[in-house]
């Protein structure tokens, strides 16, 4: 909407409607509110969620799904298209997306609650957007529902025995927030996250909830005690199980600890590696990286695809490189090897050192890759880069970078966060200078 020269985004209306809107004036910026919709577009469906629009999750719900891909679809152009611009280049391939079977729900498997406190009374919920009242949330749309009746057991046991909840302003109370992780075989590891180092019922609890769920195969404490709102702290105690969870992928087996990074949905998570895989293309004799390689999915996807390639991990968060270690014993793979190490600085390093690289895959967080980096690489000249990416907007500021060099080839927009506008794409880049 355009209002004195100045264009504002109307959160929930969607192109084409006729509406009423106010604008709010906040400190410094102003926004628009939708207040009274007058014509709806004929994509416009019922949220599922009672929820929506309250906990600040989803914000697509009110969008039928198949308009959530092709909006999304116009997002990843968008980005190759600001990618290439510079060049006035020939737009590349961009296939359509591949989007969820189904119902494009209940797909989450990472589920975060908050503790928080309704009428004095303990409750489970999430962080109303942007605030820290904490809202009751019974069933969540897009989490696998697998946990509903583990997360009654914890809440009722904290107040049978009246367990405090943290408060985040005086720091004191132990619940803070529950975390758990759902395997594709039903298998679920619990993260009970404590404000205090002290909790004397924590092996009860334990007990309690193993003895009562059966697919619960472990049960992690993780101790946060400071003022954040970062979810997890970085000390932790196994109190049941391994302190690991178990997944699979392919035929492949993975380990993965509390605080490692795993992709949320399993079936889309599948779509992505295998094109990520393809893109590859690795030959045998190839030296290939993965940067910010997790817990070693891809790199270990890429080193059973071609067992004559040497595949290297590059990883930052030091529990995941340990897993991924774990993972490439496990799988047999001895062509694979990881490295803990900031994937600029160890790509820097391999650039001032003139070691040859074949195939630089890198899937960076939501900030993107770094200059060192993307430096490095044009130093290293990989033949091929794919790039997996979880934001089109530094996709395309890193993409643009890489452009002397490299030419897109093929995109592939993957659906990982269906309800959502978040866009993920697959990006074969291939080099065209010497
Ligand atoms: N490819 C993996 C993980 C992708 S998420 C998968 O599909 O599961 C991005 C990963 O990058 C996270 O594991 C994060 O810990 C890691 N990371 C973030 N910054 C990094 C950096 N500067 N160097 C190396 N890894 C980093």
């Amino acid at each position: 909407m355009v209002f004195n020269n100045t264009a504002f985004s109307v959160p929930y209306l969607l192109p084409g409607e006729k509406a009423e809107i106010s604008l709010v004036y906040g400190k410094g910026k102003t926004g628009a509110k939708l207040e009274n919709l007058l014509d709806k577009s004929p994509d416009r469906v019922e949220p599922v969620c009672p929820m929506y629009g309250r906990c600040g999750g989803c914000n697509l719900m009110h969008l039928n799904y198949e308009a959530q891909l092709r909006f999304k679809q116009q997002v990843a152009e968008n980005a190759v298209a600001e990618a290439i611009g510079g060049k006035g280049g020939k737009m590349p391939e961009i296939a359509p997306m591949l989007g969820m079977d189904g119902e494009a729900l209940y797909y989450r498997n990472k589920i975060h609650s908050t503790f928080g406190r309704e009428k004095g009374q303990p409750t489970l919920g999430l962080y109303q957007e942007f605030t820290h009242r904490v809202v009751p949330v019974k069933d969540c749309a897009i989490e696998q529902n697998a946990v509903i009746a583990i997360r009654k057991t914890i809440l009722r046991f904290v107040k049978e025995r009246g367990i405090t909840i943290y408060n985040e302003d005086s720091g004191r109370g132990i619940m803070r927030h529950l975390m758990f992780r759902v395997a594709r075989d039903g298998g679920i590891m619990v993260v009970l996250v404590v404000g205090q180092n002290v909790f004397p019922e924590k092996r009860v609890l334990a007990e309690t909830i193993a003895a009562k769920h059966p697919e619960v195969r472990t049960v992690v404490l993780n101790f946060n005690l400071k003022k954040t709102t970062m979810v997890l702290g970085n000390r932790e105690e196994t109190l049941y199980g391994s302190g690991y969870l178990e997944d699979r992928i392919g035929d492949c087996v993975f380990r993965l600890s509390p605080r490692s990074f795993y992709q949320v949905n399993l079936p889309q998570m599948e779509k992505l590696y295998q094109k990520a895989v393809e893109f590859a293309a690795l030959k045998p004799g190839d030296t290939a990286i993965d940067a910010y390689c997790g817990i070693g999915t891809i790199t270990l996807l890429l080193a059973k695809s071609q067992p004559a390639a040497d595949v290297t991990g590059v990883e930052l968060n030091a529990d995941a490189v340990e897993d991924a270690g774990v993972n490439a014993k496990r799988n047999r793979l001895a062509n694979a090897q990881f490295t803990c190490a900031d994937a600029g600085e160890y790509l820097k390093g391999m650039a001032a050192a003139g070691k040859n690289l074949s195939v630089l895959v890198m899937d960076p967080p939501r900030s993107g890759s770094s200059e060192d980096f993307l430096k490095a690489c044009l130093t290293l000249k990989p033949e091929r880069i794919v790039y997996v990416s979880c934001n089109p907007d530094t996709f395309a500021r890193d993409a643009k970078r890489l452009a002397k060099q490299y030419r897109i080839e093929k995109v592939q927009p993957v659906d990982m966060f269906p309800q959502t506008d978040h866009v993920e794409t697959v990006v074969l880049m291939s080099r065209v200078s010497k």
